[in-house]
């Protein structure tokens, strides 16, 4: 009975005839099956039946009949997690797994998954069967308990609260880092409104402006597919016209291998990282791309100080990648010093110090392949950008730049400065108070929010959890300096939300009387490291017209930050308060 009912692989009963039909079907093949029993069903396997059992029997199986909608009543694409009383997560005919990319030997961090329009039905397996559904970050999210009695119908109307509308407000979202092509039913589902999926392969010698823009399905969801990336560091955005990599006033040399780091080992795709990236890196940017770093392997610092030294990174990724097994795994502190300055597992670690030395990197976000082999949704990590105008490439591209963004995971931060929007330069006396205000939108409850300036807390605020917070901080900061608010929620269902439920704005640049953001600790860092680096990587390059120049270039960004290491005094510590 097992194999002719259970459902094994969700197959819907697809009309209403055979809904009514349902009890009366089992009934009618207990009974033939007892009398013929055993019996051949072709393509299944039908094992010998006690006609005695049957007949006590009940199907193993009911009908769950679910409508998704808002407020107003309107049917709701979202994304459905239903896992039957027996474990299995179900899926609806016609969706493949969506955890493909989950690494050997990594657990899934939730559990599978599908997309509906808004409207399903499936057969679910007798028991009691759990549901989660979701429709993007700016929605309430549903989890309900449903008993599944056999062949029977359970007809289930979920109405997901819209928390804030961001699109009347020019904010819209993004996942700039996906492998696996998105359709209409995710973009719609997850409430996405652009996703990009660059072409990550090796390095190459020349890039092609191939990205390709799609809406999908409409002009409020967009589809950017074949981008052309520099493998683990940067994504070439709009770049308008092919680059053939140069030396100088020369082509590129052929000879351009480096030796292998380890001993033995072969001149392998890595070694084109030592020798190539930089130049690529510096030509795409002079070309006119807009560049947004990626740090595929974070404290893994590379040749980042160069490009950050000669503003050849436009963009910031700084919520990618690891980030999403971050965010699921460890402690409360564990996922704190993640963003520590002297934490050695995240990126916001690295784009601390960068920017506490001055730099502009506004913040960006992406979600990996898929999640880093950890199998969560596209969409995990999302960067949402405060558009001028309606949703295109060179809008969001700009919005990006100015640094009108913030990123998260799940909570949505909005977040003023004396009315200005983050990436903005505000330009103050010394004890000028600043105003700011905080505005936070969460279906993960928010418990807690810092204001950070050049990396340190400069307030905490902890509060009871909410998924709306409002809250005004009037502020006197120390010295020039950056400023941002995070928030941070806590997340108990890992199908909705990461345990650590984060958002993160990008800097506001404050100068104080005029005098510049410096730190001459972090450029003393990034100048032990880069120096340390150098000497390691440049007698690898095996071709010396390329290993001069590269070391030119290096030795240029090690004396900027030489500079500044030498430049006076650190920032001034200053109490933490709450
Ligand atoms: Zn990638």
């Amino acid at each position: 009975m097992e194999d002719v009912f259970s459902g094994n692989d969700s197959r819907p009963l697809s009309t209403r005839s055979e809904e009514v039909a349902f009890r009366s079907k089992f009934l009618l093949l207990a009974m033939l099956a007892a009398v013929v029993a055993p019996i051949g069903v072709p393509g299944r396997h039908v094992p010998p039946i006690q006609p005695l059992a049957v007949f006590a029997a009940e199907p193993a199986v009911g009908m769950l009949t679910v409508q998704v909608v808002d407020e107003a009543g309107k049917t709701l694409p979202a994304r459905v997690h239903l896992r039957a009383a027996d474990g299995r997560d179900l899926l609806l005919p016609g969706q493949a797994t969506r955890q493909s990319a989950v690494y050997k030997g990594t657990q899934p961090v939730c559990g599978d998954w599908f997309y509906t329009d808004g409207s399903f039905r499936i057969e679910v397996g007798v028991g009691k069967a759990q549901i989660d559904i979701a429709h993007g970050p700016a929605y309430s999210t549903v989890h309900d308990i449903i008993a599944v009695q056999p062949g029977q119908n359970s007809e289930k109307t979920y109405t997901l609260r819209r928390l804030i509308d961001p699109l009347a407000q020019g904010w819209y979202n993004a996942d700039e880092h996906l492998h696996q092509m998105p359709d209409a039913a995710l973009m719609l589902g997850e409430d996405l409104n652009l996703a990009a999926v660059p072409i990550c392969g090796g390095v190459e010698l020349s890039y092609r402006p191939h990205q390709r823009v799609t809406p999908l399905p409409d002009a409020n969801h967009v589809l950017v597919t074949q981008l052309p990336a520099i493998e683990w560091d940067c994504f070439l955005w709009n770049l308008p016209q092919p680059l053939e990599l140069r030396l100088g006033e020369e082509p590129w040399p052929r000879d351009d291998f480096a030796t292998s780091d380890r001993p033995g080992g072969s001149t392998d795709l890595r070694t084109s990282f030592v020798v190539r990236t930089p130049f690529l890196i510096e030509q795409a940017h002079a070309a006119g791309a807009t560049t947004i770093a990626y740090m595929h392997d974070p404290p893994r610092l590379w040749y980042y100080p160069l490009y950050v030294a000669n503003g050849w990174i436009d963009v910031y990724g700084v919520l990618e990648n690891s980030y999403c097994s971050i965010a699921n795994r460890g402690t409360e502190a564990d996922f704190w010093q993640s963003l520590d300055r002297h934490g050695t597992n995240g990126s916001f670690g690295v784009w601390y110090r960068f920017l506490n030395c001055g730099y502009r990197l506004p913040a960006s976000a992406g979600t990996d392949n898929v999640g880093m082999g950890v199998g969560v949704w596209k969409g995990y990590n999302r960067v949402y950008a405060k558009l001028d105008g309606p949703l295109t490439v060179e809008n969001w591209l700009n919005a990006l730049k100015q640094g009108r963004t913030f990123v998260t995971n799940r909570p949505l931060l909005f977040v003023t400065v004396d009315g200005q929007n983050p990436g903005s330069e505000l330009r103050v006396k010394a004890a000028t108070p600043l105003r700011v205000d905080i505005h936070a939108v969460s279906a993960t409850p928010i418990t807690r929010v810092d204001l950070v300036y050049q990396a340190r807390v400069l307030k905490q605020i902890d509060v009871d959890p909410t998924t709306e917070l409002r809250h005004i901080e009037t502020l006197t900061v120390p010295g020039s300096g950056w400023l941002a608010v995070r928030c941070l929620g806590r997340g108990d269902n890992p199908n909705l939300s990461p345990a650590f439920a984060f958002a993160h704005t990008s800097p506001f640049y404050v100068l104080v009387d005029g005098q510049p953001i410096r730190s001459p600790e972090d450029a003393r860092y990034f100048h032990d490291y880069f120096s340390a680096f150098m000497k390691r990587s440049l007698p690898r390059v095996k071709n010396e017209q390329i290993r001069r120049l590269l070391e030119a270039k290096c030795r240029d960004a090690l004396a900027k930050y030489a500079a500044q290491a030498d430049s006076g005094e650190d920032f001034p510590d200053f109490p933490e308060s709450r």
